[in-house]
């Protein structure tokens, strides 16, 4: 593969920093963007939060109660998605000026292959440098961009300094950039890869690079082999437009089958969250939801219901409350699942799903 040159760009605390731009009085506070934390109370996350929260050890994804005990005082505000999706259409449009080969990831993350465009790392930083002018410029946001030979590079490149971060990793760099980083650096490495790899003695990517192949075959199967390529700093994955995702969902299989109510509403409502939170940070609005139930009997159904017009409204998905309903008598429940799908990263209606997929 011919040598490529790409840019991560990743958009700064993007929920609060739209906040902060609307609401000036804002500036320098710790602001909580997320669900409503109803005095302490509140259940869901957060969904992100200024650079003077994270101060406070507020995180996103951390549950909205715990960043309330953390700060009670900080800003709490719910999430305006109408806005941020306007917000990030115009920034991925500025951005897809940029480059031949356009990759949006999520609301606020894009990959943009400038390969044709920049000779070598030197004009690379100037592309970057006007990216983060423009977006500056016209939305009065800043974001951080990483850029390297690959995807990988680039991501973990635009993590390095955050907020209004340039770094870049020159193809002769990578080894180095990557010796010291912890392993969870590495896309696809969790908390229980990590754990194992510990046990393995191994913590660093400079470890997983120089580990015995053959063991982390022997441990993780195939994905200790691409694990491995990773921390070798090699990804050959093309940048490149992909369709919308056709849903997101979640499931839970009971450790016990059950009929009891309270249970099977709990867990509702958890897998409802955790749907909601993924839509909003993949940047995706629905319009069906669907029920899945299996009985003890493994007997399967699933009940779908579709809304007037594309939403991220956590109360859309009551309605799984209500298509429960009809299964709460019979037999026990053994699994429950929850997804979103008739999905969509247009605010307007009007524009249909063609014009994103079709886009250069
Ligand atoms: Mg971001």
């Amino acid at each position: 593969m011919a040598e490529r040159i790409i840019l991560h760009v990743d958009m700064d605390s993007f929920f609060t920093s739209i906040e902060v731009k609307r609401n000036p009085g804002l500036k320098g506070k710790p602001v909580v963007v997320g669900a409503d934390p109803k005095g302490g109370k509140g259940r869901g996350v957060v969904s992100t939060c200024s650079y003077e929260a994270r101060k406070y050890g507020i995180r996103s994804g951390m549950p909205i109660s715990k960043a309330y005990s953390l700060n009670p005082n900080a800003v709490f505000l719910t999430v305006n998605m109408e806005q941020y999706f306007h917000v990030s259409r115009r920034v991925m449009e500025i951005l897809r000026g940029y480059c031949e080969k356009f990759q949006q990831v999520s609301i606020d993350e894009a990959y943009l292959d400038i390969s044709d465009r920049a000779d070598d790392y030197q004009a690379a930083e100037e592309i970057a440098r006007r990216i983060k002018a423009e977006i500056r410029q016209k939305e009065g946001l800043t974001c951080s961009i990483g850029i390297g030979p690959n995807k990988l590079i680039a991501k973990i490149a635009s993590d390095m300094e955050k907020p209004d971060g340039l770094t870049i990793v020159r193809p002769e760099r990578v080894e180095v950039f990557l010796a010291p980083l912890s392993v969870r650096c590495i896309p696809g490495v969790g908390p229980k890869s990590e754990k194992v790899l510990k046990r393995m003695g191994i913590g660093t990517i400079r470890a997983l690079a120089k580990a015995d192949l053959q063991e982390l075959k022997l441990v993780f199967g195939k994905w200790g082999y691409e694990m491995q390529r990773l921390a070798r700093g090699i990804d050959e994955r093309e940048v490149r437009e992909r369709g919308l995702a056709k849903s997101i969902g979640r499931e839970r299989t009971f450790e016990e089958d059950t009929n009891d109510r309270g249970v099977i509403m709990k867990t509702l409502k958890e897998l409802a969250e955790e749907v909601h939170e993924d839509a909003i940070k993949r940047g995706y609005m629905y319009r069906t939801i669907t029920l899945k139930v299996r009985l003890e009997d493994f007997t399967t159904f699933t009940r779908s219901r579709t809304i007037e017009r594309h939403t991220t409204s956590i109360e859309s998905l009551g309605i799984i409350q209500e298509l429960i309903e009809e299964f709460l008598d019979s037999k026990k429940i053994r699994l429950l699942g929850v997804r979103v799908s008739n999905l969509t990263r247009q605010h307007d209606k009007q524009k249909s799903l063609v014009e994103f997929k079709d886009y250069p």
